[in-house]
């Protein structure tokens, strides 16, 4: 998944970033207001965590204006420890939760695989096809059971066709969902990725859809 990260504290917003990074996801950081805006218009984030007190623009108004412009991503807020107008303004203005700051980095990447997972309308943190279970709360992945290891973007990419489940996904799709914004990018690593997943999960649920992309589904 894909999550863009806008808070200026520059050890806090590293911090997020590693933990975000080591959980198997692709991050973008902005350090203000108006970057964080411009980023989250413009790319296709699976979720925003979203400090509130920003330079340049704060968070409340970010957060607005993407709602305005019909951006749905789903936006955990970082309040100000023990401030409920700052929590109650948030949601109002479109915040799917909230966390009071200091926080427990676990609580965090607890909440965002909630929001990820409400968003595309799970229910569990355990996604299944068919005989492939994948466990977005340790990254295990099992086949029948028995655990099958994955790299990184492998696990990116699997990860991400299990939410999109049943759903056609486009190669630039992938991409745009498994890449930070400043990694090279080259559309022919997702086919080889692809091809890794197929030949490690040894089921073929990863299907082709001729000149669209793939898409997950159980056997017939
Ligand atoms: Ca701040």
């Amino acid at each position: 998944m894909r999550i863009l990260i806008v808070e200026d504290d520059p050890a806090l917003s590293r911090q997020l970033a590693e933990t975000l990074s080591r959980a198997g996801d692709a991050v973008d950081c902005a350090r203000d207001g108006e970057e964080g805006h411009f980023l989250g218009d413009t790319e296709p984030y699976d979720a925003v965590v979203l400090d509130l007190g920003l330079p340049r623009l704060d968070g409340i108004t970010v957060l607005r204006r993407w709602r305005a412009e019909g951006r749905a991503m789903p936006v955990l807020i970082l309040t100000a420890r023990g401030s409920w107008p700052e929590k109650v303004q948030g949601i109002d203005a479109g915040a799917d939760d909230y966390l009071a700051k200091p926080f427990q980095m676990e609580e965090l990447l607890a909440r965002l695989r909630a929001l990820i997972r409400r968003a595309h309308g799970h229910v569990t943190t355990e996604l299944t096809c068919d005989s492939v279970t994948l466990d977005t709360r340790s990254g295990k992945v099992t086949v029948s059971g028995c655990p099958v290891d994955l790299s990184a973007h492998e696990y990116r990419v699997l990860r991400y066709l299990m939410h999109r489940q049943g759903q056609v996904v486009s190669r630039s799709e992938l991409i745009e969902h498994i890449y930070a914004q400043d990694f090279d990018r080259d559309s022919n690593t997702i086919e080889v990725f692809v091809a890794r997943l197929r030949r490690k999960l040894g089921v073929n649920v990863i299907r082709t859809v001729r000149g669209l992309g793939y898409r997950l589904e159980a056997p017939s």
